[in-house]
């Protein structure tokens, strides 16, 4: 079976690729297939934290995210040991916090809307490029393609078959979801006022886990409930480490809920290393298959800005009719998301490096001011200048 563009992978990276490419070369959309393994709404493990860059990108396909069910964070703390910095974003959300089943089911209706099809169901084996395209083997068919579009995922299969040896960075990451409140027989309870807050704590990272314990408001089919995870990129993987679990379930108790009676699930995040590759002839890699961020292990908004580049390359290596794929890492790199990325990176390297209580104090507390500033221009605030041109449409 024959398709110009293959997408593997209908989450946020594949679909917003399929949407730029829909937007921006209106001549492609019917040449595009996306294969997705699982059938929506699927679960997806995530908290399902929206930053504003995510909105903007939706905004630009003329999408409005408050149609799926949300809650809105008023402040984000991002904290050590329940102490830090409080951010909020004048007249608007600073966060908005959506279930992915139901963020990503909207996404792909909104992709069919636009006369994309997506075949549910296919799990993609393997992908063998030549000259003159790829074959993609599903445990269904044999599909032949121009291009592919790995936007698989963390544990996809893309990378694995285009760079089998490639050094991999990944994070591991826990999730619980509990109710708003703790069992009445707990002891503690949640202080007044913590509901529409999101809460980053990085006291772990004195204990060599290079990352932060969360706690988001959230719904799940309209009731309350909150969002708990811890973190860790890995970088102080050469250290001694307590188990993920203990520094979650002392959050946890400081607010009066036992970590031991909610289901824990985990999954990794590949995250973005400015040396990994992210392409060969004929195949690109979006969204965490491509690398997401290391800071906070943020991919979303991250999945939904690759899809604007790969876009861009994909319709103008359709209009030249060349398909190496030569110059998309430098133009990822080049582009808002890229310098986000390597921000991020780079902030990840140092704050996860120096990892004394001492300096987490003098960076959350005291550098307040600082801290916040060089958020708001480095990490936050890349997504309204991640321009798409608007090409003319192929012939
Ligand atoms: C616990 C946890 C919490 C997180 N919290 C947040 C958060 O609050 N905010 C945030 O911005 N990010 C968060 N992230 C990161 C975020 O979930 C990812 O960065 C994001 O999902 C990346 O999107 P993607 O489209 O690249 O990949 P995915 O969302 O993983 O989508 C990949 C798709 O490919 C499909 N697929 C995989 N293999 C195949 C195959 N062989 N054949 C066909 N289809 C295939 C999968 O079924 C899936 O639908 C979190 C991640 C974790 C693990």
């Amino acid at each position: 079976m024959d398709r110009d563009i293959l997408i593997i992978g209908g989450g946020p990276a594949g679909l917003s690729t399929a949407l730029h490419v829909a937007r921006d070369f209106p001549n492609l959309s019917t040449r595009i297939l996306i294969l997705e393994k699982a059938r929506y709404p699927r679960p997806k493990l995530c908290a399902g934290g929206l930053v504003l860059d995510a909105e903007v990108i939706l905004q630009g396909l003329g999408l409005d995210v408050s149609e799926v069910p949300h809650v809105d964070v008023e402040d984000i703390h991002f904290d050590f040991r329940a102490k830090g910095l409080n951010i909020r974003i004048p007249n608007s959300h600073a966060l908005r916090v959506i279930r992915r089943d139901e963020f990503d089911n909207w996404l792909a209706e909104k992709v069919r809307v636009r006369g994309i099809e997506i075949r549910e169901g296919i799990t993609v084996k393997n992908i063998i490029p030549d000259q003159d395209g790829v074959i993609v083997e599903t445990d269904q068919a044999m599909f032949r393609a121009k291009i592919v579009v790995g936007a698989d995922g963390s544990n996809g299969v893309t990378r694995r078959c285009i760079f089998p040896n490639a050094p991999v960075h990944t994070a591991r990451v826990l999730e619980i979801l509990t109710p708003s409140q703790p069992r009445p027989s707990s002891l503690g309870g949640v202080p007044e006022g913590r509901w529409g807050r999101a809460y980053f704590d990085f006291f772990p990272v004195p204990n060599n886990i290079a990352g932060y314990v969360w706690d988001f408001p959230t719904q799940v089919k309209g009731a309350a409930m909150r969002c708990w995870g811890i973190y860790d990129t890995n970088m102080l993987a050469d250290k001694k480490r307590p188990q993920l679990k203990d520094p979650l379930a002392k959050e946890m108790s400081r607010i009066g809920f036992k970590l031991e009676d909610y289901e824990i699930k985990g999954h990794p995040i590949r995250w973005f290393s400015p040396p990994n590759q992210i392409s060969i002839p004929r195949v690109l890699m979006v969204g965490d298959a491509a690398g997401a961020d290391p800071l906070f292990g943020e991919g979303i908004s991250i999945a939904l800005g690759y899809g604007v580049v790969a876009a861009r390359e994909i319709g103008n290596s359709f209009q030249r009719n060349e398909f190496s794929f030569r110059g998309y890492k430098s133009r990822v790199i080049r582009s808002a998301l890229g310098q986000t990325l390597i921000a991020r990176w780079f902030i990840a390297h140092v704050i996860y490096a120096l990892k004394w209580k001492w300096f987490q104090i003098f960076l959350w507390r005291i550098m307040k001011p600082i801290v916040a500033f060089a958020g708001w221009l480095l990490v936050l605030n890349w997504g309204k200048r991640l321009k798409s041109p608007h090409p003319n449409p192929l012939p």
